[in-house]
């Protein structure tokens, strides 16, 4: 169980439902991945699990040993996919109202193609 409730009507719900349509590059049983709709860099990647978690920590304590490794093999199928080995890339998780969390369904920003600077502003 979670602190919080998941909500049904985030906007990720409806992508993985097929009633919003979103850039698809990759999908397998448990994870689907599309190309966010204002992008930060050349390569912007949502990587969600297409089950109801709502942040990192949700999916960490109630994920099964399949999705958690799906999620990781499909980190590496962005990576592949969008050549990034080499130049280097940025994951990150939101969580939270401190992690400034907009939409309440776990996803990961895979961030590329460019230098993506410092990781946090001070
Ligand atoms: P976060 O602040 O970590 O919750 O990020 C949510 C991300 O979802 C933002 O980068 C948005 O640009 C992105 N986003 C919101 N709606 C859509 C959508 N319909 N398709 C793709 N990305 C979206």
């Amino acid at each position: 169980m979670n602190s919080r409730n998941y909500d049904d009507s985030n906007i990720f719900a409806k992508i993985i439902k097929g009633d919003i349509k979103a850039e698809i590059v990759y999908e397998n049983d448990n994870v689907i991945c599309f190309k966010d709709i204002s992008p930060r860099a050349p390569v912007h990647i949502l990587i969600i699990p297409k089950n109801k978690y709502i942040d990192l920590n949700d999916f960490s304590s109630n994920s099964n040993t399949e999705e958690k490794i799906s999620i990781f093999q499909a980190f590496s199928k962005i990576v592949k996919k969008f050549n990034l080995e080499k130049s280097g890339y940025r994951l990150i998780s939101n969580s939270g109202k401190d992690g400034r969390q907009e939409v309440p369904h776990l996803h990961f920003h895979m961030l590329g193609g460019k230098d993506i600077g410092k990781m946090l502003s001070l």
